[in-house]
């Protein structure tokens, strides 16, 4: 369907969605939310949202059917798309790793010499093991890896992990971590693309990227004692320089900056040292800086 509407394949249902969907929201696209449909118009901007098994998006964007898609970089890796990572997304943060029995020890990655390893993701686990110089045998599966060790099939799995409860719900535990992963924007290397189209695929690109930035920081705002000026201002890490105001008490001042969030809970106690008070933190939805 070529409409001249920009495309970004995304997962349709899974662990992927709904931060998806969030992140789209964040950019001010407004989508209708029905996972049955494989295609979705934005209703505010010329997208066209399709909605695909997450394994599926590398080669959609690869062979240019879609400008942009969205997954975890486990899949892409595993796929070896030809594909562009545009930018990581903070979300989806898991581990690819190798899980071993709940009674069982594996200390060294020597002792994976010969043993049977059970995984949906071979391309992966193959680069690591050679890496490491470890023959083992890969028993390829499509999924219900987790199962693999209680039915014989295999000694150790090498599955997707982030907390770890259904590897406990298995009798199973946590060992090497083979691949780091987090869901990823990505784009085909092929740049043959029409001018329309690249406006906004900029665009998109710009909302993203101003959403993720935004999500990292908060506007902080106070009230300070006029003298204590020079030495709040340095105590801000602020992205830019502080805004200052003036207050109808010519002894005080306002002051508001964009801080990292993280960086609150450190600065607040030299700040109400310093005779800040009222101090406000506020989230924020998009920063263009
Ligand atoms: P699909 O039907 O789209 O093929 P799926 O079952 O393959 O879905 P999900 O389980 O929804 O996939 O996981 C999608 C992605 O979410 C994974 O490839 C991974 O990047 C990420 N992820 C984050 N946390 C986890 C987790 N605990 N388990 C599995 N995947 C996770
Ligand atoms: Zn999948």
């Amino acid at each position: 369907m070529e409409n001249g509407n920009l495309k970004i394949a995304v997962q349709k249902k899974g662990r992927l969605a709904t931060k998806t969907f969030e992140l789209l929201k964040l950019c001010g696209i407004d989508v209708e939310n029905n996972s049955e449909k494989l295609i979705v118009t934005a209703k505010n901007f010329n997208l066209d949202i399709l909605q695909l098994r997450d394994d599926d998006i590398p080669e959609y964007v690869q062979d240019s059917v879609a400008d942009f898609g969205i997954v975890g970089e486990n899949v892409l890796q595993e796929k070896q798309a030809e594909c562009r990572i545009v930018q990581q997304l903070g979300f989806g943060k898991c581990q690819l790793r190798i899980a071993i029995p709940e009674n069982e020890s594996l200390n060294r990655i020597e002792e994976l010499e010969g043993k049977r390893i059970a995984t949906s993701y071979k391309y992966l686990l193959k680069n690591y093991l050679k890496n490491k110089n470890i023959n083992a045998k890969i028993i390829e599966l499509s999924g219900s890896v987790e199962i693999a060790t209680s039915l014989g099939i295999a000694d150790f799995i090498c599955d997707i992990v982030s907390t770890g409860t259904t590897l406990k719900m298995n009798k199973l535990k946590k060992s090497f971590v083979v691949f780091n992963s987090q869901a990823v924007l990505i784009e085909s290397k092929n740049n043959d693309i029409q001018n329309g189209k690249l406006k906004l695929k900029q665009n998109l690109q710009m909302r993203i990227d101003s959403a993720l930035k935004a999500k990292k920081s908060n506007y902080l705002m106070m009230n300070i004692p006029a003298g204590s000026l020079e030495r709040i201002v340095k105590l801000i890490p602020s992205l830019k320089s502080p805004t200052i105001l003036s207050l109808a008490d010519k002894n005080s001042l306002a002051v508001h900056a964009v801080i990292p969030t993280e960086t609150f809970w450190d600065i607040v106690d030299d700040l109400k040292n310093e005779g800040a008070t009222g101090i406000l933190l506020q989230p924020i939805t998009n920063i263009i800086l």
